[in-house]
């Protein structure tokens, strides 16, 4: 699944360059965050195989829950808002807002804690049965 997040990453900051009017921000700069901010939900693997032992499905852990990217972008909105020439805010936005988009990608097939940490239900549009 991480490399289908890329293209996602890379497409939503490409459409988005030029109707943010990122101002301050160059375009490569804009793409890496971009790219970055679809990856950083998935960086838990290193986690989950590294020190969880696979005990925890990582779509369980705090970096895939939908209110943390939520936040984020939220913040990162409010600060392009306020500091209009500011490249890390608008750097920050595409940054976070690929996230969210991870998890909306994540949720076609995978569960995703769309109400964590308050309600302990997972989401998904379609399961796959594990056959093997
Ligand atoms: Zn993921």
């Amino acid at each position: 699944m991480i490399i289908g997040h890329i293209p996602a990453g890379y497409i939503t900051a490409r459409l988005l360059y030029s109707r943010l009017q990122t101002r301050c921000a160059d375009l490569r700069s804009f793409l890496w965050a971009g790219v970055l901010g679809a990856l950083a939900p998935d960086l838990d693997m290193l986690y989950f195989h590294l020190v969880d032992q696979r005990q925890h499905h990582h779509h369980t852990y705090w970096t895939h829950f939908p209110s943390l990217w939520g936040g984020l972008l939220l913040l990162s909105v409010v600060w392009a808002l306020t500091q209009r020439h500011s490249v890390g805010a608008m750097l920050a936005v595409i940054f976070s807002l690929n996230g969210l988009i991870h998890m909306l990608l994540d949720t076609i097939v995978g569960d995703i804690w769309w109400l964590a940490p308050v309600v302990d239900q997972p989401f998904s549009l379609f399961t796959v049965p594990a056959l093997y």
